[in-house]
């Protein structure tokens, strides 16, 4: 039986991206497939170029996939009206971009900066102020109130802009390298205050990084390789055995059965483009096609 709680928050299934300039199309997503539950803290890894900061830009509406599947609750991404994708780019989703000036408006207190997106949409100013101060003391800032950006430093330039982007309280947060101008020290912090928030609060979180030691800081981690979901690292507690906390990386297998194997395998291996699939009992085999000598076929036999 199928109930909400089976069906996740984000879907994405065999989902395309293409880019067309004059000259090329450049694939960045190539039937990719990711579930995000509600309520879940996640990350995506993966080389620079494979299709990371695509993804988050459909899932935030600034940018239209080209085929495939795409839900976000009960918005369907790919056949959204103009309308319907202001409205959820106003009322389902927070963005903090990796570029700190890019997130803050320079000559705004930090408190101002997360009261703005309130009175756009028609708060009153002392509802604004209210939920703004409530938010800058969420993140850790609530004595640098009247700091403008510049009075910040970096990381607290990050928190103000984790609070701006959940002033009007979406349910989902994006956040592509929003640690990738900070030294790690800072980006634990922020990466704290995301936790915190998402614990306190319930919001969906999904963070793009480049940065692997991610891994500890969330439920789950999937990489991603050339515009797909490739491999997920997932954290989960045997509490039967005692053996504490557990982490294991799974490669990605899509519905019609695809799953990329590492270039380093293939390339070990001497696979390429064809190979030997087999059930052993259970598992699934996979080999070089290159037949041992005694099975070539009838013509190429002495
Ligand atoms: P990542 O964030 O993982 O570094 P991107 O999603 O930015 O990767 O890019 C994926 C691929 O799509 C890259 O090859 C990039 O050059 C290409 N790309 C991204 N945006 C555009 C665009 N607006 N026009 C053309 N190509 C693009
Ligand atoms: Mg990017």
């Amino acid at each position: 039986m199928v109930t909400a709680a089976d069906s996740p928050y984000i879907h994405c299934e065999d989902l395309f991206k293409i880019y067309k300039t004059e000259e090329l199309e450049v694939v960045a997503l190539r039937g990719l497939d990711l579930r995000v539950q509600a309520g879940e803290m996640m990350a995506i890894v993966g080389a620079s170029g494979s299709g990371k900061s695509t993804l988050l830009n459909i899932l935030s509406g600034l940018d239209q996939p080209s085929a495939g599947r795409v839900t976000v609750g009960e918005r369907d991404l790919l056949t959204v009206t103009d309308d319907d994708l202001v409205d959820y780019r106003r009322s389902e989703v927070g963005f903090v971009w990796q570029q700190t000036g890019r997130n803050l408006i320079p000559y705004l207190t930090a408190l101002q900066n997360i009261e703005v997106p309130m009175i756009l949409e028609g708060r009153s100013r002392r509802e604004a102020r209210e939920r703004a101060e409530y938010l800058l003391n969420e993140v850790g800032l609530a004595e640098k109130a009247k700091r403008k950006p510049n009075e910040l430093s970096g990381g607290e330039q990050q928190r103000v802009a984790i609070g701006v982007a959940l002033a009007n309280n979406p349910p989902l947060l994006l956040a592509d390298e929003p640690t990738g101008e900070l030294d790690s020290a800072t980006a634990d912090e922020v990466f704290q205050v995301f936790r915190r928030l998402n614990e306190s609060t319930g919001v969906t979180i999904v963070i793009v990084t480049h940065d692997r030691e991610i891994t500890s800081r969330v439920d789950r981690v999937v990489a991603m390789r050339d515009g797909r979901t490739s491999t997920e690292i997932v954290h989960y507690v045997q509490f039967a055995r005692g053996e504490g906390e557990i982490t294991e990386e799974f490669a990605v297998v899509d519905r019609t059965g695809r799953l990329q194997i590492p270039r380093e395998y293939l390339d070990e291996l001497g696979i390429d483009r064809r190979a030997r699939v087999e059930i052993e009992h259970d598992r699934v085999e996979v080999r070089p096609e290159k037949p041992p000598t005694d099975s070539q076929p009838p013509w190429k036999r002495p």
